[in-house]
């Protein structure tokens, strides 16, 4: 049987990360397997549903990189598909014609809830012929009497639930459009899922869908139901924990690898594996290993990954992910080193590639001033000669690589009989305007020879304006 499954977002809000996992346990499972994704987006509920927010979600799975293979598909161009099964329905007398107004429906609810029962709609007009004319009606899907329904879920095992527990659903609405649950149903049947994978808020919802399913003589598919995202205080996860929005993350700095990483351990384990590619999530994914319980959001481990994936994704893929924050820090990467070559020195030094870009921009362009600390500390008059001499073995070179570069260095501290810091430490605030940076042969190596020594220039000055003030 080949497997297709399916992530069906509601265009309401970004992309979040607890749709994103439940978007990539689906996708992975079909990937495993050899099959489709399919992406729906369930666009019914118009007052609601935006452009911006389907934007935000089609940019979200592109930049975590789950792309599909069928879609997207819209369910609102889709209502005629709708009409025709309901209608369908009708005729086959397996759903009828409401006619009881919101007024009457609300009074019986509130009795109901006075006497302590659950609320539900009775059956009224379920086998009812006296149907006035000229008055508005939904159409209710009639629910089987008697019997259980079971859901084959693959995460929490077989659930069952008693058809007297259900009433009968709206699938047309007075207005005339098809609701929320019908419209799942049919796009499930049509697109050929399989297996589908959302979040347990939806668990109610399943028997019902079942129930319809099978009126219409579709097959059932197989269901995984997912637990909650809760926030490191335990509580759901929600905007107070800061970055929900999975784009926040990309602005945050981080690599799709490590969030993706990130979210799969998130309910998903293999053994005590923490690391994996998408490659291995593909080949080692099981819908069965999905654990039931709520699992707990921890930015620290998250940091470590993206630590990890910055320092050890080949650089030139990291370059991919970081120029974007380059960009917002209006750097042109164009205008100096290659951003592997950079990040091949920097990946070290940082957690996040919006550090990296931050720690950076020496690379790209002149910083505007010194670091104040570091210049105070290490740009005194007793660094001048350290620097004038430097500066004039750096630029006599007649190969500009590290070796080179650093014993430059070195034969600048031996002749002057000083320590290698007294040499290291002027250069480096010259050259990269702060005392923190790779070292000195590398750095200077990705920048050429002509800027060195123009910055170099540059502490003299400020060396000298000190001296006079
Ligand atoms: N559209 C639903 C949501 O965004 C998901 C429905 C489903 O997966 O069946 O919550």
């Amino acid at each position: 049987m080949s497997i297709t499954t399916r992530f069906a977002p509601s265009p309401t809000g970004y992309l979040h990360v607890g749709g994103a996992r439940t978007a990539l346990y689906s996708w992975l499972y079909a990937k495993s397997k050899g099959g489709d994704f399919v992406l729906r987006i369930e666009d019914t509920d118009i007052e609601r549903s935006t452009q911006s927010a389907i934007d935000a979600i089609l940019e979200g799975m592109a930049w975590l990189g789950l792309s599909h293979d069928k879609g997207p598909y819209y369910q609102t161009k889709r209502f005629d598909r709708y009409k025709e099964l309901i209608q369908q329905l009708l005729d086959e007398g397996k759903a009828y014609k409401c006619f009881m107004s919101s007024a009457e429906l609300d009074a019986i609810r509130e009795k109901q809830m006075a006497a302590g029962e659950k609320p539900r709609y009775p059956g009224t007009w379920r086998d009812r012929t006296d149907h006035p004319a000229d008055q508005p009606f939904a159409i209710r899907f009639k629910n089987p009497l008697a019997g259980s329904v079971t859901i084959k879920d693959h995460i929490r095992g077989d659930i069952v639930i008693s058809n007297q527990e259900l009433d009968d659903l709206i699938i047309q609405r007075s207005d005339g459009t098809p609701t929320y649950n019908f419209c799942v149903v049919v796009d499930d049947w049509d697109m050929g899922i399989t297996h589908v994978v959302r979040g347990e808020d939806h668990i109610n919802n399943t028997p019902r869908q079942i129930n319809i399913l099978q009126a219409l003589g579709a097959p059932i598919p197989e269901y995984a139901h997912v637990s909650m995202i809760l926030g490191d205080d335990g509580k759901k996860l929600s905007k107070r924990h800061g970055a929900v929005s999975v784009m926040q993350y990309r602005d945050d700095g981080y690599l799709p690898q490590a969030l993706l990483n990130y979210l799969v351990r998130l309910g998903w384990s293999h053994g005590d594996q923490e690391i994996f590619s998408v490659d291995e999530m593909i080949e080692l994914f099981d819908l069965d290993a999905i654990g039931q319980s709520a699992s707990a959001f921890n930015t620290d481990k998250l940091i470590w990954l993206n630590q990890h994936y910055i320092k050890s994704l080949p650089s030139s893929d990291v370059a991919e992910h970081a120029k974007w924050h380059f960009d917002q820090l209006d750097i042109d990467i164009n205008n100096g080193p290659s951003l592997a070559s950079v990040i091949e020195i920097q990946a070290d030094r940082v957690k996040t590639l919006k550090e990296l870009a931050e720690i950076s921009v020496y690379f790209y362009q002149e910083y505007d001033e010194f670091d104040a600390k570091a210049a105070k500390k290490h740009l005194r008059p007793v660094a001048k000669d350290a620097l004038l001499l430097v500066k004039e073995k750096l630029s006599g070179l007649s190969t500009w690589d590290p070796e080179s570069i650093q014993e430059a260095i070195n034969s600048t501290a031996e002749e002057l009989d000083v320590g290698m810091g007294k040499v290291g430490m002027p250069l480096r605030v010259a050259v990269t305007g702060s005392g923190n940076s790779p070292s000195l042969d590398v750095t200077l190596n990705l920048l050429n020879q002509q800027q060195v020594a123009q910055r170099i220039d540059k502490a003299l000055i400020y060396i000298a304006n000190r001296e006079n003030s």
